[in-house]
């Protein structure tokens, strides 16, 4: 019989296969707050105000008080919201939009949507995130935005992008989805450009129990307009100035997260606290030529949503397969760039167009790094990879 507490991984019992990690178990941070986030959704079921309640405003004003904005206002998703910021600056047929193509496919889909051109820049082999020289070198006359993505947890270089757009006169909007919470020199995330875009979605660093998502912005002007589109268009009922989509926060995304967020502070700083103990562990198994270790640039506070390693030498999709057989889950963040991408043949991207990102596509591997994790689990994930290593090496 089993006696060691469920919640608890062992690794005391040498007869018993060891424990599964998953990439990631949202679980573990939703159990102890089960009956707080309970009360919150049965507050809102007693309300009857599912749409625009205090909840809401709630939200808005916390993450508005996170990231140091005026204003927040609050949509039904993370990819809604880059729709949303875009259609706020007016981006349409003609007009182009620079953004990363190592992301998550809504960063760009939002711009095609619109008729706008998708114009992809590469991106820093050491954080992954787009390259202000190539954001330079893609400025044209029809360029109107730089769409900027913080992937992973870090920010991407914002003065020196900030310094392009203001000389080119262009927007800037920031993809925010994997990086609540983290600072450039000491600026949050989703305040330093025109409009931030943040996502609720289950696996972010806050994450609700279904989808949700914020903007942020410092300019009153703005935060109207996003109102507006987010509502049909309309500022007074039933007369609608402009065509906008129906694009809300539910006041039950908002009441569960108001619960999460005052915890996120602590998350954030649990994820460091893995990251850093993942640098220790790394080093002190010798695999630092095998695995690249992600790098926090030291003017930067990361907040980890992903820890994404490099695996050179073609070794990545046999350690992941290996990996999986000792039921350690990991993640391929992101197997193509999206100029790779069937659906977005016809921009003409051909192989090889984008070095960094094509080469990034074949090395990552994104580990466990949820703040729940227990040390012998970080343990067990780097001995597995130590293993592997070693096999492979002896096999060369
Ligand atoms: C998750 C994510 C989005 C989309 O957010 P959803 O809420 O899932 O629509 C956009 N951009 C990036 C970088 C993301 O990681």
């Amino acid at each position: 019989m089993k006696t060691a507490p469920s919640n608890l991984p062992s690794s005391s019992n040498p007869d018993s296969p060891p424990e599964a990690v998953p990439l990631l178990d949202v679980q573990r941070g939703n159990q102890p707050l089960r009956e707080e986030i309970l009360a919150a959704i049965r507050g809102v079921c007693d309300s009857g105000r599912f749409l625009y309640g205090p909840d809401v405003q709630q939200l808005e004003q916390s993450v508005a008080a996170i990231c140091q904005t005026q204003h927040a206002v609050g949509c039904a998703s993370g990819s809604d919201a880059l729709l949303l910021a875009l259609m706020a600056l007016d981006i349409k047929p003609g007009d182009e939009v620079i953004t990363p193509s190592f992301t998550f496919f809504a960063t760009a889909s939002c711009i095609w949507r619109l008729g706008a051109r998708i114009v992809f820049a590469d991106i820093e082999a050491d954080t992954f995130n787009i390259d202000p020289a190539q954001i330079e070198a893609a400025i044209t006359p029809a360029t109107k935005a730089i769409l900027v993505v913080h992937l992973f947890g870090q920010c991407a270089q914002m003065d020196a992008i900030q310094a392009i757009a203001r000389r080119h006169g262009v927007a800037v909007i920031e993809d925010v989805a994997q990086a609540i919470g983290a600072e450039f020199q000491g600026q949050p995330a989703g305040s330093m450009g025109d409009i931030g875009c943040f996502s609720f979605y289950p696996t972010k660093n806050l994450g609700g129990f279904g989808d949700g998502g914020m903007l942020t912005t410092q300019r009153p002007s703005l935060a109207d307009k996003l109102r507006q589109l987010s509502a049909h268009g309309m500022q007074i009922r039933y007369y609608h100035h402009t065509v906008g989509i129906n694009s809300r926060l539910d006041s039950l995304q908002a009441a569960v997260l108001n619960v999460k967020i005052t915890q996120l502070g602590r998350w954030c700083e649990q994820r460091r606290a893995n990251a850093a103990r993942y640098h220790q562990l790394f080093s002190q198994a010798g695999l630092a030529d095998w695995v690249q270790l992600p790098y926090e640039v030291p003017d930067r506070f990361h907040v980890w949503n992903q820890f994404t390693v490099r695996v050179p030498h073609g070794l990545r999709d046999t350690l992941r397969g290996q990996l999986a057989d000792q039921q350690i889950g990991t993640e391929i963040y992101y197997p193509l760039g999206l100029h790779q991408q069937e659906c977005f043949r016809p921009l003409g991207y051909g192989p090889g167009s984008l070095p960094e990102t094509e080469r990034a596509a074949r090395e990552v591997l994104s580990l466990p790094i949820f703040p729940e994790l227990a040390d012998v689990e970080l343990q067990r994930v780097v001995q597995a990879i130590g293993e592997v290593v070693r096999h492979n090496r002896q096999a060369a």
